[in-house]
């Protein structure tokens, strides 16, 4: 068992040689390969990492990417989200339909130091973990169960406590989501990782995966049931926002724009929804 001198100073044993250090962002460890990072480099000092997987490219979860990769890391991110890891600009365009927001607009996990990416998760050999594809959070995101059977889940599980601080968790696409969280449910894991949040077993996660789609499907009744009466975009990010408790900021709002889009290009795809556009207002309508 060499990697038992080979460990991160802070770093929790889960099983086998699979590890994690708990913090603001949770990162695994398992042999050497590391799986997203917190915001510390100081959680690394002294310890030899060959590979660091990045879930998504959310800047809050490679902090330490670049430095990893300096200190001879390859980084590794899914085709989807590679981008995003390299220039993470690219969020702050896409949330503000690819215009320059001011500063004043961006939540601050958007803000962080770009990391050049090595290689493509999908071309991903290295039997320390399996890659998962979890859409929904972002497009590329992607979740790892290590050789111990522990999954770290990144951005797709919010835990039921974590509700409380994040009403509405930020995705780009619910339906995926969903999809995600029963992917999750499938696979063969002990215990349970999220990027923000606890290590739980499976039990536990299974709870939180119900609460989850609770939530998600909470959302979509009130979208149809209040869209009765027909609400511009601006005034159904409104509506979403207030039921579901959000603070009145700029970078809050910014983020429930794009996670209201996406439950409403949704019900509109599955034809539960009808949009036109009146007095140059796009307008939103639940179809008959
Ligand atoms: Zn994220």
């Amino acid at each position: 068992m060499t990697q038992r001198t080979n460990l991160p100073p802070g770093a929790v044993h889960i099983a086998g040689d699979t590890h994690y250090i708990p913090g603001l962002t949770n990162s695994g460890f398992v042999d050497g390969l590391a799986i997203d990072t917190g915001p510390e480099e100081s959680a690394y000092e002294g310890t030899e990492i060959d590979r660091l997987a990045i879930t998504h490219g959310h800047a809050d979860h490679f902090a330490c990417g670049a430095y990893l990769r300096n200190r001879g890391a390859t980084v590794v991110a899914a085709r989807d989200d590679a981008a995003l890891v390299e220039n993470p600009d690219i969020n702050i365009r896409g949330m503000f339909s690819w215009a320059k927001p001011g500063d004043i607009l961006v939540t601050k996990l958007f803000l962080g130091a770009p990391c050049p990416v090595d290689a493509e998760v999908e071309q991903w050999r290295d039997k320390r973990a399996t890659p998962v594809p979890l859409p929904g959070h972002t497009l590329g995101h992607t979740a790892f169960l290590t050789h111990d059977d522990v999954l770290f889940t990144g951005d797709a599980l919010y835990q039921e406590a974590l509700w409380k601080r994040h009403p509405l968790p930020y995705s780009i696409d619910p339906d995926m989501v969903v999809a995600s969280l029963e992917k999750i449910r499938s696979l063969e894991f002990g215990w349970l990782v999220p990027g923000h949040g606890v290590l739980c077993d499976r039990e536990t996660a299974e709870k939180d995966i119900h609460f989850h789609l609770a939530q998600i499907s909470d959302v979509e009744e009130l979208l149809l049931e209040e869209l009765r009466k027909p609400h511009t975009t601006e005034a159904a990010i409104a509506l979403v926002s207030d039921r579901r408790g959000l603070s009145d900021n700029p970078a809050q709002y910014w983020l429930a724009v794009t996670t209201v889009k996406g439950y409403l290009g949704n019900l509109l795809g599955r034809g539960l929804l009808e949009f036109t556009v009146r007095d140059h207002a796009g307008v939103w309508r639940t179809a008959d």
